[in-house]
Protein backbone atom coordinates (compact mmCIF):
# COMPACT_ATOMS: atom_id res chain seq x y z
CA UNK A 1 0.00 0.00 0.00
CA UNK A 2 1.34 3.38 -0.98
CA UNK A 3 0.75 6.45 1.16
CA UNK A 4 0.21 8.69 -1.88
CA UNK A 5 -1.07 8.26 -5.43
CA UNK A 6 1.58 10.67 -6.75
CA UNK A 7 4.90 11.92 -5.49
CA UNK A 8 5.61 15.11 -7.44
CA UNK A 9 9.29 16.04 -7.50
CA UNK A 10 9.44 19.81 -8.12
CA UNK A 11 6.94 22.54 -7.26
CA UNK A 12 7.51 24.58 -10.44
CA UNK A 13 4.72 25.30 -12.87
CA UNK A 14 4.66 21.74 -14.23
CA UNK A 15 4.58 20.05 -10.83
CA UNK A 16 2.09 22.53 -9.34
CA UNK A 17 -0.32 22.32 -12.30
CA UNK A 18 -0.09 18.54 -12.20
CA UNK A 19 -0.86 18.55 -8.47
CA UNK A 20 -3.89 20.79 -9.08
CA UNK A 21 -5.28 18.48 -11.76
CA UNK A 22 -4.55 15.36 -9.72
CA UNK A 23 -6.30 16.85 -6.71
CA UNK A 24 -9.36 17.49 -8.90
CA UNK A 25 -9.24 13.82 -9.89
CA UNK A 26 -9.30 12.93 -6.15
CA UNK A 27 -5.70 11.75 -6.14
CA UNK A 28 -3.56 12.11 -3.04
CA UNK A 29 -0.34 13.96 -3.86
CA UNK A 30 2.85 14.91 -2.09
CA UNK A 31 5.05 17.61 -3.64
CA UNK A 32 8.71 17.89 -2.67
CA UNK A 33 11.16 20.57 -3.74
CA UNK A 34 14.85 20.92 -3.04
CA UNK A 35 14.62 24.71 -2.88
CA UNK A 36 13.42 26.54 0.23
CA UNK A 37 10.35 27.82 -1.61
CA UNK A 38 7.66 26.67 -4.01
CA UNK A 39 7.21 27.87 -7.60
CA UNK A 40 10.43 26.83 -9.30
CA UNK A 41 11.68 29.52 -11.63
CA UNK A 42 8.56 31.67 -11.52
CA UNK A 43 9.01 32.32 -7.80
CA UNK A 44 9.06 35.97 -6.73
CA UNK A 45 10.43 37.55 -3.58
CA UNK A 46 8.43 40.50 -2.24
CA UNK A 47 10.51 43.48 -1.11
CA UNK A 48 9.01 46.92 -0.37
CA UNK A 49 5.80 45.73 -2.01
CA UNK A 50 7.67 44.88 -5.22
CA UNK A 51 7.62 41.32 -6.56
CA UNK A 52 11.18 40.54 -7.62
CA UNK A 53 11.41 37.80 -10.25
CA UNK A 54 14.33 35.94 -8.64
CA UNK A 55 15.02 33.61 -11.56
CA UNK A 56 14.52 36.03 -14.43
CA UNK A 57 11.68 38.22 -15.64
CA UNK A 58 8.57 36.19 -16.50
CA UNK A 59 5.76 37.48 -18.70
CA UNK A 60 2.79 35.24 -19.29
CA UNK A 61 1.51 35.18 -22.87
CA UNK A 62 -0.70 32.85 -24.85
CA UNK A 63 -3.30 32.67 -27.58
CA UNK A 64 -4.85 29.59 -26.02
CA UNK A 65 -8.13 30.66 -24.39
CA UNK A 66 -8.37 27.44 -22.37
CA UNK A 67 -4.99 28.15 -20.77
CA UNK A 68 -5.80 31.85 -20.23
CA UNK A 69 -9.15 31.03 -18.59
CA UNK A 70 -7.49 28.36 -16.47
CA UNK A 71 -4.82 30.67 -15.00
CA UNK A 72 -7.31 33.51 -14.54
CA UNK A 73 -9.52 31.07 -12.65
CA UNK A 74 -6.67 30.71 -10.14
CA UNK A 75 -5.61 34.39 -9.99
CA UNK A 76 -6.64 37.45 -11.99
CA UNK A 77 -3.99 38.76 -14.41
CA UNK A 78 -3.17 42.44 -14.94
CA UNK A 79 -2.85 44.34 -18.23
CA UNK A 80 0.97 44.35 -18.47
CA UNK A 81 2.10 44.48 -22.09
CA UNK A 82 5.70 43.69 -22.85
CA UNK A 83 7.27 46.60 -24.76
CA UNK A 84 11.04 46.44 -24.31
CA UNK A 85 13.36 49.32 -25.09
CA UNK A 86 16.83 48.90 -26.60
CA UNK A 87 19.62 51.21 -25.42
CA UNK A 88 22.52 51.47 -27.88
CA UNK A 89 25.24 53.84 -26.62
CA UNK A 90 22.54 55.99 -25.00
CA UNK A 91 20.31 56.07 -28.07
CA UNK A 92 16.89 54.51 -27.41
CA UNK A 93 14.88 52.32 -29.79
CA UNK A 94 11.54 50.58 -29.44
CA UNK A 95 11.38 46.82 -29.79
CA UNK A 96 10.31 44.64 -31.50
CA UNK A 97 11.39 46.15 -34.83
CA UNK A 98 8.44 48.28 -35.91
CA UNK A 99 7.67 51.68 -37.42
CA UNK A 100 8.73 53.41 -34.16
CA UNK A 101 12.14 51.71 -34.40
CA UNK A 102 12.54 52.69 -38.06
CA UNK A 103 11.62 56.30 -37.30
CA UNK A 104 14.18 56.36 -34.48
CA UNK A 105 16.82 54.71 -36.69
CA UNK A 106 16.37 56.60 -39.97
CA UNK A 107 13.68 59.29 -39.51
CA UNK A 108 11.39 57.48 -41.97
CA UNK A 109 7.67 57.91 -41.31
CA UNK A 110 5.91 55.60 -43.76
CA UNK A 111 6.03 51.80 -44.21
CA UNK A 112 7.07 52.25 -47.87
CA UNK A 113 10.12 54.33 -46.85
CA UNK A 114 11.08 51.78 -44.17
CA UNK A 115 10.73 48.80 -46.53
CA UNK A 116 12.83 50.62 -49.11
CA UNK A 117 15.57 51.39 -46.56
CA UNK A 118 15.74 47.78 -45.33
CA UNK A 119 15.72 46.31 -48.85
CA UNK A 120 18.53 48.60 -50.03
CA UNK A 121 20.66 47.51 -47.08
CA UNK A 122 19.84 43.81 -47.48
CA UNK A 123 20.74 43.83 -51.18
CA UNK A 124 24.49 44.16 -50.74
CA UNK A 125 24.60 41.12 -48.43
CA UNK A 126 22.23 39.08 -50.61
CA UNK A 127 24.49 39.79 -53.62
CA UNK A 128 27.54 38.66 -51.63
CA UNK A 129 25.79 35.44 -50.58
CA UNK A 130 24.58 34.69 -54.13
CA UNK A 131 28.20 34.92 -55.31
CA UNK A 132 29.47 32.57 -52.62
CA UNK A 133 30.06 28.88 -53.26
CA UNK A 134 27.34 27.58 -50.94
CA UNK A 135 24.79 30.35 -51.71
CA UNK A 136 23.96 30.21 -47.98
CA UNK A 137 24.81 32.77 -45.27
CA UNK A 138 28.18 31.71 -43.86
CA UNK A 139 27.44 32.81 -40.30
CA UNK A 140 24.96 34.63 -38.06
CA UNK A 141 26.17 38.07 -39.16
CA UNK A 142 25.48 37.37 -42.84
CA UNK A 143 22.14 35.81 -41.99
CA UNK A 144 21.01 38.79 -39.90
CA UNK A 145 22.11 41.43 -42.44
CA UNK A 146 20.41 39.52 -45.25
CA UNK A 147 17.19 39.62 -43.22
CA UNK A 148 17.09 43.17 -41.84
CA UNK A 149 20.04 45.16 -43.22
CA UNK A 150 23.21 46.49 -41.67
CA UNK A 151 21.94 49.33 -39.41
CA UNK A 152 19.45 47.29 -37.40
CA UNK A 153 22.00 44.49 -37.18
CA UNK A 154 24.93 46.67 -36.06
CA UNK A 155 22.98 48.64 -33.45
CA UNK A 156 20.40 46.22 -32.15
CA UNK A 157 21.52 42.63 -32.81
CA UNK A 158 25.31 42.33 -32.95
CA UNK A 159 26.47 43.37 -29.47
CA UNK A 160 23.49 41.80 -27.71
CA UNK A 161 23.92 38.44 -29.47
CA UNK A 162 27.69 38.40 -28.90
CA UNK A 163 27.14 38.98 -25.17
CA UNK A 164 24.45 36.30 -25.06
CA UNK A 165 26.60 33.64 -26.70
CA UNK A 166 30.04 34.82 -25.60
CA UNK A 167 31.23 34.56 -29.21
CA UNK A 168 31.46 36.85 -32.24
CA UNK A 169 28.49 36.81 -34.64
CA UNK A 170 30.87 35.85 -37.45
CA UNK A 171 31.75 32.72 -35.46
CA UNK A 172 28.15 31.76 -34.71
CA UNK A 173 26.15 29.51 -37.05
CA UNK A 174 23.49 31.19 -39.18
CA UNK A 175 20.69 28.82 -38.06
CA UNK A 176 20.51 30.50 -34.63
CA UNK A 177 18.55 33.31 -36.31
CA UNK A 178 15.93 31.82 -38.59
CA UNK A 179 13.84 34.94 -38.87
CA UNK A 180 13.78 38.41 -37.38
CA UNK A 181 10.22 39.66 -37.11
CA UNK A 182 9.77 43.11 -38.63
CA UNK A 183 6.47 45.00 -38.42
CA UNK A 184 5.53 47.93 -40.58
CA UNK A 185 3.04 49.32 -38.07
CA UNK A 186 3.51 51.54 -35.01
CA UNK A 187 3.15 48.74 -32.45
CA UNK A 188 5.57 48.17 -29.56
CA UNK A 189 3.76 45.12 -28.18
CA UNK A 190 6.46 42.44 -28.18
CA UNK A 191 4.15 39.44 -28.30
CA UNK A 192 1.62 38.74 -30.99
CA UNK A 193 -0.42 36.50 -28.67
CA UNK A 194 -4.05 37.31 -27.87
CA UNK A 195 -3.51 37.41 -24.10
CA UNK A 196 -0.66 38.53 -21.86
CA UNK A 197 -0.13 39.83 -18.35
CA UNK A 198 1.22 39.20 -14.87
CA UNK A 199 -0.79 37.66 -12.02
CA UNK A 200 -2.13 40.43 -9.78
CA UNK A 201 -0.13 40.04 -6.56
CA UNK A 202 2.63 38.15 -8.37
CA UNK A 203 3.38 34.62 -9.60
CA UNK A 204 3.44 33.19 -6.07
CA UNK A 205 -0.35 33.68 -6.01
CA UNK A 206 -0.64 31.42 -9.04
CA UNK A 207 1.52 28.69 -7.52
CA UNK A 208 -0.15 28.99 -4.09
CA UNK A 209 -3.53 28.67 -5.79
CA UNK A 210 -2.44 25.59 -7.70
CA UNK A 211 -1.00 23.95 -4.60
CA UNK A 212 -3.86 24.88 -2.23
CA UNK A 213 -4.71 21.88 -0.02
CA UNK A 214 -1.79 19.86 -1.43
CA UNK A 215 0.90 18.59 0.93
CA UNK A 216 4.25 20.21 0.11
CA UNK A 217 7.70 19.72 1.63
CA UNK A 218 10.48 22.15 0.64
CA UNK A 219 14.24 21.88 1.30
CA UNK A 220 14.01 18.24 0.24
CA UNK A 221 16.12 16.77 -2.55
CA UNK A 222 14.68 13.60 -4.08
CA UNK A 223 18.18 12.18 -4.64
CA UNK A 224 19.23 12.51 -1.00
CA UNK A 225 16.73 9.83 0.00
CA UNK A 226 15.73 8.29 -3.29
CA UNK A 227 14.81 4.83 -2.02
CA UNK A 228 12.41 6.26 0.55
CA UNK A 229 10.69 8.56 -1.92
CA UNK A 230 10.41 5.85 -4.55
CA UNK A 231 8.28 3.67 -2.31
CA UNK A 232 6.03 6.36 -0.88
CA UNK A 233 3.72 6.78 -3.89
CA UNK A 234 2.25 4.65 -6.63
CA UNK A 235 3.55 6.97 -9.33
CA UNK A 236 6.21 9.67 -9.52
CA UNK A 237 6.05 12.91 -11.48
CA UNK A 238 9.64 13.98 -11.97
CA UNK A 239 10.42 17.57 -13.04
CA UNK A 240 14.14 17.67 -12.19
CA UNK A 241 17.09 16.96 -14.49
CA UNK A 242 16.64 13.77 -16.52
CA UNK A 243 20.39 13.03 -16.65
CA UNK A 244 20.59 13.26 -12.85
CA UNK A 245 17.66 10.80 -12.56
CA UNK A 246 19.78 8.27 -14.44
CA UNK A 247 22.97 9.05 -12.50
CA UNK A 248 24.52 10.79 -15.51
CA UNK A 249 25.28 7.35 -16.92
CA UNK A 250 25.65 8.61 -20.50
CA UNK A 251 27.22 11.98 -19.54
CA UNK A 252 25.99 15.42 -18.52
CA UNK A 253 23.58 17.59 -20.49
CA UNK A 254 24.65 21.22 -20.91
CA UNK A 255 22.78 24.46 -20.27
CA UNK A 256 23.10 28.18 -20.80
CA UNK A 257 22.61 30.34 -17.78
CA UNK A 258 22.12 33.92 -16.66
CA UNK A 259 23.57 35.69 -13.66
CA UNK A 260 21.35 38.32 -12.03
CA UNK A 261 22.92 41.26 -10.20
CA UNK A 262 20.23 42.83 -8.06
CA UNK A 263 20.25 46.42 -6.79
CA UNK A 264 17.82 48.14 -4.47
CA UNK A 265 17.67 51.86 -5.30
CA UNK A 266 16.39 54.84 -3.33
CA UNK A 267 14.34 56.20 -6.17
CA UNK A 268 10.83 55.44 -7.29
CA UNK A 269 11.49 55.04 -11.00
CA UNK A 270 14.90 54.10 -12.44
CA UNK A 271 14.33 53.45 -16.14
CA UNK A 272 10.60 53.98 -16.76
CA UNK A 273 10.13 50.53 -18.26
CA UNK A 274 10.25 46.92 -17.05
CA UNK A 275 12.74 45.76 -19.69
CA UNK A 276 15.66 47.67 -21.24
CA UNK A 277 18.07 45.75 -23.48
CA UNK A 278 21.66 47.00 -23.68
CA UNK A 279 22.69 46.22 -27.24
CA UNK A 280 26.18 47.76 -27.19
CA UNK A 281 28.89 45.15 -26.59
CA UNK A 282 30.87 47.42 -24.26
CA UNK A 283 28.14 47.26 -21.60
CA UNK A 284 28.73 43.85 -19.97
CA UNK A 285 25.10 43.04 -19.12
CA UNK A 286 22.39 42.24 -21.68
CA UNK A 287 19.28 43.62 -19.97
CA UNK A 288 18.16 45.62 -16.98
CA UNK A 289 14.83 44.59 -15.47
CA UNK A 290 12.98 47.05 -13.21
CA UNK A 291 10.57 44.73 -11.44
CA UNK A 292 7.96 47.19 -10.18
CA UNK A 293 6.82 48.03 -13.72
CA UNK A 294 5.37 44.53 -14.13
CA UNK A 295 2.71 45.24 -11.56
CA UNK A 296 2.66 48.98 -10.80
CA UNK A 297 1.19 51.40 -13.28
CA UNK A 298 0.48 55.16 -13.28
CA UNK A 299 0.65 56.82 -9.86
CA UNK A 300 1.45 53.54 -8.08
CA UNK A 301 4.99 53.71 -9.50
CA UNK A 302 5.83 56.88 -7.53
CA UNK A 303 3.82 55.89 -4.49
CA UNK A 304 6.38 53.14 -3.85
CA UNK A 305 9.54 55.12 -3.02
CA UNK A 306 12.03 52.32 -3.72
CA UNK A 307 12.81 50.34 -6.80
CA UNK A 308 14.64 47.07 -7.47
CA UNK A 309 16.55 46.35 -10.64
CA UNK A 310 18.34 43.25 -11.94
CA UNK A 311 21.20 43.41 -14.39
CA UNK A 312 21.39 40.22 -16.46
CA UNK A 313 24.72 38.75 -17.49
CA UNK A 314 24.88 35.78 -19.84
CA UNK A 315 27.48 33.34 -18.55
CA UNK A 316 28.70 29.82 -19.21
CA UNK A 317 26.93 27.23 -17.08
CA UNK A 318 28.66 25.06 -14.52
CA UNK A 319 27.19 22.73 -11.94
CA UNK A 320 27.13 25.34 -9.18
CA UNK A 321 24.81 27.53 -11.27
CA UNK A 322 21.13 27.21 -12.10
CA UNK A 323 20.53 25.31 -15.34
CA UNK A 324 18.33 27.76 -17.28
CA UNK A 325 18.24 27.09 -21.00
CA UNK A 326 18.80 23.63 -22.53
CA UNK A 327 21.31 23.78 -25.37
CA UNK A 328 19.48 21.88 -28.08
CA UNK A 329 22.46 21.40 -30.38
CA UNK A 330 23.30 18.09 -32.02
CA UNK A 331 25.58 16.83 -29.25
CA UNK A 332 23.15 17.52 -26.41
CA UNK A 333 20.06 16.37 -28.32
CA UNK A 334 21.75 13.09 -29.09
CA UNK A 335 22.65 12.64 -25.42
CA UNK A 336 19.13 13.56 -24.39
CA UNK A 337 17.72 10.93 -26.75
CA UNK A 338 19.67 8.26 -24.87
CA UNK A 339 18.09 9.32 -21.59
CA UNK A 340 14.69 9.62 -23.23
CA UNK A 341 14.84 6.07 -24.48
CA UNK A 342 15.23 4.99 -20.83
CA UNK A 343 12.47 7.28 -19.57
CA UNK A 344 10.06 6.05 -22.27
CA UNK A 345 10.28 2.59 -20.71
CA UNK A 346 9.31 3.75 -17.21
CA UNK A 347 5.82 2.72 -16.16
CA UNK A 348 5.74 4.45 -12.77
CA UNK A 349 7.48 7.72 -13.60
CA UNK A 350 6.15 10.66 -15.63
CA UNK A 351 8.85 13.07 -16.80
CA UNK A 352 7.63 16.62 -17.37
CA UNK A 353 8.83 20.22 -17.63
CA UNK A 354 11.92 21.93 -18.92
CA UNK A 355 14.56 19.93 -17.03
CA UNK A 356 12.99 16.49 -17.31
CA UNK A 357 12.24 16.91 -21.03
CA UNK A 358 15.40 18.96 -21.70
CA UNK A 359 13.36 21.43 -23.67
CA UNK A 360 12.74 25.16 -23.34
CA UNK A 361 9.07 25.75 -22.56
CA UNK A 362 7.27 29.02 -22.01
CA UNK A 363 4.82 28.95 -19.12
CA UNK A 364 1.63 28.66 -21.18
CA UNK A 365 2.70 25.52 -23.10
CA UNK A 366 3.64 23.88 -19.78
CA UNK A 367 0.12 24.47 -18.51
CA UNK A 368 -1.43 23.40 -21.82
CA UNK A 369 0.52 20.17 -21.70
CA UNK A 370 -0.64 19.29 -18.18
CA UNK A 371 -4.25 20.28 -18.90
CA UNK A 372 -4.23 17.82 -21.82
CA UNK A 373 -2.86 14.92 -19.73
CA UNK A 374 -5.08 12.09 -18.53
CA UNK A 375 -4.51 11.67 -14.83
CA UNK A 376 -5.68 8.31 -13.55
C1 LIG B 1 15.52 33.26 -17.46
C2 LIG B 1 14.17 32.71 -17.88
C3 LIG B 1 13.16 33.58 -18.24
C4 LIG B 1 11.91 33.08 -18.64
N1 LIG B 1 10.93 33.96 -19.03
C5 LIG B 1 9.73 33.49 -19.40
C6 LIG B 1 8.71 34.40 -19.83
O1 LIG B 1 8.89 35.63 -19.86
N2 LIG B 1 7.52 33.87 -20.22
C7 LIG B 1 7.26 32.50 -20.21
O2 LIG B 1 6.16 32.09 -20.57
N3 LIG B 1 8.22 31.64 -19.79
C8 LIG B 1 9.44 32.10 -19.39
N4 LIG B 1 10.40 31.21 -18.98
C9 LIG B 1 10.08 29.76 -18.91
C10 LIG B 1 9.51 29.32 -17.53
O3 LIG B 1 10.43 29.60 -16.52
C11 LIG B 1 9.20 27.83 -17.58
O4 LIG B 1 8.18 27.58 -18.51
C12 LIG B 1 8.77 27.22 -16.24
O5 LIG B 1 9.52 27.66 -15.17
C13 LIG B 1 8.91 25.73 -16.34
O6 LIG B 1 8.44 25.12 -15.18
P1 LIG B 1 9.01 23.71 -14.72
O7 LIG B 1 8.11 23.24 -13.63
O8 LIG B 1 9.22 22.84 -15.88
O9 LIG B 1 10.48 23.99 -14.19
P2 LIG B 1 11.05 24.76 -12.93
O10 LIG B 1 10.37 26.05 -12.73
O11 LIG B 1 12.52 24.79 -13.10
O12 LIG B 1 10.70 23.81 -11.70
C14 LIG B 1 11.41 22.65 -11.41
C15 LIG B 1 11.43 22.47 -9.90
O13 LIG B 1 11.96 21.19 -9.58
C16 LIG B 1 12.78 21.30 -8.45
N5 LIG B 1 13.73 20.18 -8.44
C17 LIG B 1 14.65 19.88 -9.40
N6 LIG B 1 15.35 18.79 -9.04
C18 LIG B 1 14.86 18.38 -7.85
C19 LIG B 1 15.19 17.34 -6.95
N7 LIG B 1 16.18 16.49 -7.22
N8 LIG B 1 14.48 17.20 -5.81
C20 LIG B 1 13.50 18.08 -5.51
N9 LIG B 1 13.15 19.10 -6.29
C21 LIG B 1 13.82 19.26 -7.46
C22 LIG B 1 13.46 22.64 -8.64
O14 LIG B 1 13.95 23.14 -7.41
C23 LIG B 1 12.31 23.49 -9.20
O15 LIG B 1 11.60 24.13 -8.18
C24 LIG B 1 11.67 31.68 -18.64
C25 LIG B 1 12.70 30.80 -18.29
C26 LIG B 1 13.93 31.31 -17.92
C27 LIG B 1 15.03 30.34 -17.58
Amino acid sequence: MYKFDYLIVGSGLFGATFAYKAKQANKKCLVIDKRDHIGGNIYCENRHGINVHKYGAHIFHTSNKKVWDFVNGIVEFNRYTNSPIANYKGQLFNLPFNMNTFYQMWGVTTPAEAIDKINTQRKEMLDKISLSETKEPANLEEQAISLIGVDLYEKLIKGYTEKQWGRKCTELPSFIIKRLPVRFVYDNNYFSDKYQGIPIGGYNKLIEGLLKDVEVITNTDFFENREYWEQIAEKIVFTGKIDEFYNYQFGKLEYRTVYFEEEELDCSNYQGNAVVNYTDKDIPYTRVIEHKHFEMFGEDVDRCKKTIISKEYSIEWNENLEPYYPINDFKNNELHQKYKSLSDKESRVIFGGRLAEYKYYDMAPIIEKVLNMDID
